[in-house]
Formats: structure tokens, sequence, C-alpha cells
């Protein structure tokens, strides 16, 4: 799998969502090195979490979608 660093995109600095350390190269640690809390449980990116990411994602697709099947059919003439 690519790191995201080598197609051009930044992430916002990892940081532990229990204690608020930064985890910039902790990445083959397995828990976070300030509190000792799993880093699959608190590994957190600024801004927006994992979850509201993919709702964002998820909420975008269905809009494009819908808007898609409203181009569809008016252009085929299936709404008057
Ligand atoms: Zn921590």
């Amino acid at each position: 799998m690519a790191k995201p660093d080598s197609v051009g995109i930044s992430l916002p600095k990892p940081y532990c969502s229990a204690c608020g350390h930064d985890l910039t190269g902790a990445v083959t640690a397995s828990a976070c090195p300030e509190c000792g809390r799993p880093l699959v449980e608190v590994l957190t990116r600024g801004g927006a979490s994992v979850r509201a990411v993919r709702t964002a994602i998820g909420v975008a697709i269905s809009l494009a979608v819908t808007a898609l099947l409203v181009v569809i059919l008016l252009t085929t003439g299936a709404i008057p």
C-alpha cells in the first residue's frame, strides 16, 4: 500500500486522543509513549476523525449519485 506522503497528500499530525501526545514518528510503537494506551484506540489526526471523514465521503457519494440520477432522468425525458 502506498504511503500518503508518496501520493502528495499531507495529513494532519497524528496525536493521542487520550492524552494529546504528538505521535509523529511513533508509527512503529504499539502504544502511546506518554499514557501507554494502545495506538489502535487513541491514534487520531487533527481535525476530523476517521469516522467523520467516512461519513462525509458517504454523504458526498449519495449526493453525487442523486444528482446523476436527476440528470439522467431529465436528459432521457423520463420527467416531462
Ligand atoms: Zn497518550
